[in-house]
């Protein structure tokens, strides 16, 4: 049985303007935005999952080159 719900409730705010949104997240890593077209009301189309932002370790990895 293939769960369709395969997603979490986060908030995701706009790269462009900082908007927030209450949004979906899904297992691949794509946002969608509840109850709106996947569009900030400034156009913006990337999102940021605040949930993620907020990470208290932060970068937990970094790039050592
Ligand atoms: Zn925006």
């Amino acid at each position: 049985m293939i769960n369709r719900d395969d997603f979490h409730r986060t908030a995701a705010a706009c790269e462009r303007c900082g908007a927030t949104y209450a949004a979906r997240k899904f297992s691949d890593g794509s946002i969608r935005l509840i109850g709106r077209s996947n569009e900030c009301r400034c156009g913006g189309r990337e999102f940021v999952d605040l949930s993620e932002a907020e990470r208290p370790n932060g970068s937990g990895r970094t790039a050592t080159d």
